[in-house]
C-alpha cells in the first residue's frame, strides 16, 4: 500500500495504486470478491460488482458518471469513494512495423514500459510487472538499471486497459470522454476487446521489465482479472508468464493459476546459465526444469516455452544446441530462439542469422521444436531485452554479484567449482 500511496503522490498525474491521498479506492485491479465487499460497503447489492467490471474491462469506462445502467445515488456514492486510476502515459513511439512503445510513469521520477506488437492474427501486448529488475541477467537491458520497487496490481491492469483505451481510440470514437473502448472502431461498439482474433490486445505477456514470480502477491491478482470472464476474458493460453527461474514460485503457481508458462533459459548447462542468468545459482537447471514439468501436470498444460537469446560465440554453437536437445526432447517442450537485441554499453554480439538456424535445425534434429522470433520495434528500442524505463536504482547488491561472492566461498571451502571445463565464458556480465 506504501509503494501505491506514493505513486499517488506524483504531481500531474493519475496513477494507478492501490489507494489515493484523497483516501479513494482504485477500482482497477480488485479482485470480483473484492469489488463486491466494496459494494456492499456502500449498501449495494453484489451485481454491482458484475456491473461495474462491465463498464470497467469491457467497456473501458473510466469515469462513473457515464455509467448509465448504475443508478444515479450509487454514481455519486462511487465518485466520493472510488476512482479508476490507469498508469500515465509520458512518451508514446511507434515504430515502422507498427510496434508501439509507451513510457508510463511510476512515481518520484521512475517510469515503466509496454510495448504493443499488431500482427495480421493477434496483437499482443508486452508489459511489466516491476520497474526495473533486481535479477541483473548479463544480456538484459533491463537489469543494467537496477530495481526500485515492484507494480500494484492496478499498474499491472491497467497497462492492458490503457493500451486498448489508446488502440481503440480512432477517428469516431469516444476516447477522452471516458466511455466504452472501440466504440467506432473496428472492433466493435461497446466491447473493450471485440472479440476473438479482432480484440485489440488478444494476448498479454508478461515479458517486460521485472521478474513477475518477484511481484507474485500483485501479479497473481492481475493474472485472474486477464481471465476472469468478467475482466479481460483472456483464453489462459492467451497470457503468458515469462519467468527466469524463480522454483518455488513455479510451485506456487502450479496450485493458484493456470496460464502459459515461459521460462527463460538462455544455456543448456549450469555453469554458462549462472553466469548469463544469475538465478541459476540457486536454482538450477534440472530443480528449474523439475518445476516446470510439475506445472504442465498440475495445470493440465500443453508446454513450456523456454526463451533462449542468441548470443555470438557464447551459447550458439551446435554442441550447445544439441545439449539442449538432449535436456528437453522427452518433455512438452518448445523453444523460442531470440536473436539478441544490443544496448549501450553490452559487449554481446547477435549470433549471424546461419548460426541461429543451425541451431534451430539442431534442436528439431534432436526432437524439439524451435522457432526463431521475429524481431519487432528494434528502431524504438522496443525489442525483446531492450525495454529499461526510467529507474532509480534502490538495489543493495545486484543478485549477480551476490550469487558470485557466494559461490567464491562455496569454492573456497571446497564444495563447488566456479567453472566448468571446456565452458565458452561469455564476453561479457551485468554484474
Ligand atoms: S531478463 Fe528478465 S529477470 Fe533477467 S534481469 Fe532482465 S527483466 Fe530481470
Amino acid at each position: 500500500m506504501a509503494e501505491g500511496a506514493a505513486e499517488l503522490s506524483e504531481p500531474g498525474g493519475t496513477q494507478a495504486g492501490a489507494g489515493a491521498p484523497s483516501g479513494r479506492v482504485n477500482l482497477l485491479g480488485l479482485a470480483r470478491t473484492e469489488l463486491e465487499g466494496f459494494c456492499a460497503g456502500l449498501g449495494s447489492r453484489p451485481f454491482r460488482a458484475r456491473q461495474l467490471m462491465n463498464w470497467l474491462y469491457k467497456r473501458g469506462c473510466d469515469r462513473f458518471e457515464d455509467m448509465s445502467d448504475l443508478a444515479r445515488a450509487f454514481r455519486s456514492e462511487l465518485a466520493a469513494r472510488a476512482e479508476i486510476a490507469v498508469p500515465r502515459i509520458l512518451t508514446t513511439q511507434r515504430a515502422a512495423d507498427g510496434t508501439c512503445k509507451w513510457l508510463l510513469a511510476g512515481g518520484a521520477g521512475q517510469a515503466f514500459e509496454m510495448v504493443y506488437i499488431p500482427e495480421p492474427d493477434r496483437g499482443t501486448l508486452c508489459i511489466s510487472s516491476q520497474v526495473g529488475c533486481a535479477l541483473d541477467c548479463a544480456f538484459c537491458s533491463t537489469a543494467q538499471q537496477g530495481f526500485n520497487r515492484n507494480l500494484s496490481t492496478a499498474e499491472i491492469v491497467g497497462q492492458v486497459w490503457l493500451a486498448n483505451h489508446e488502440l481503440g481510440s480512432g477517428p469516431g470514437s469516444v476516447s477522452g470522454s471516458g466511455s466504452a473502448f472501440g466504440r467506432g472502431s473496428a472492433f466493435g461498439r461497446g466491447s473493450a476487446f471485440g472479440r476473438g482474433s479482432a480484440r485489440i490486445v488478444s494476448n498479454v505477456v508478461l515479458m517486460g521489465m521485472g521478474e513477475p514470480l518477484a511481484n507474485y502477491r500483485n501479479v497473481l491478482p492481475a493474472l485472474r482479472i486477464f481471465l476472469d470472464d468478467l475482466g479481460f476474458d483472456l483464453s489462459r493460453r492467451r497470457v503468458t508468464l515469462s519467468t527466469s527461474g524463480l522454483v518455488p514460485q513455479i510451485y506456487r503457481l502450479a496450485q493458484d493459476i493456470n496460464v502459459a508458462l515461459a521460462v527463460s533459459l538462455h544455456a543448456p548447462d549450469d555453469a554458462l546459465r549462472s553466469e548469463l542468468v544469475p538465478i541459476n545459482r540457486r536454482h538450477p537447471i534440472a530443480e528449474l526444469l523439475a518445476a516446470c514439468w510439475h506445472y504442465i501436470d498440475e495445470q493440465n498444460g500443453r508446454s513450456v516455452t523456454f526463451e533462449y537469446v542468441m548470443l555470438d560465440g557464447v551459447n550458439d554453437s551446435p554442441a550447445q544446441a544439441r545439449a539442449l536437445a538432449r535436456l528437453l526432447a522427452a518433455h512438452p517442450a518448445k523453444v523460442n530462439l531470440i536473436p539478441f537485441n544490443p544496448f549501450p554499453g553490452t559487449s554481446f554480439r547477435r549470433s549471424s542469422e546461419g548460426a541461429i538456424q543451425r541451431f534451430r535445425d539442431e534442436l528439431i534434429r534432436g526432437g524439439v521444436i524451435a522457432t526463431i522470433r521475429r524481431t519487432r520495434g528494434e528502431d524504438i528500442d522496443a525489442a525483446c531485452g531492450q525495454l529499461v524505463g526510467r529507474v532509480k536504482d534502490r538495489t543493495v547488491v545486484r543478485l549477480g554479484s551476490k550469487m558470485a561472492a557466494a559461490t567464491r566461498r562455496r569454492a573456497a571451502q571446497g564444495a563447488v567449482r566456479t567453472s566448468a571445463p571446456g565452458r565458452t565464458a561469455p564476453r561479457s556480465h551485468g554484474a
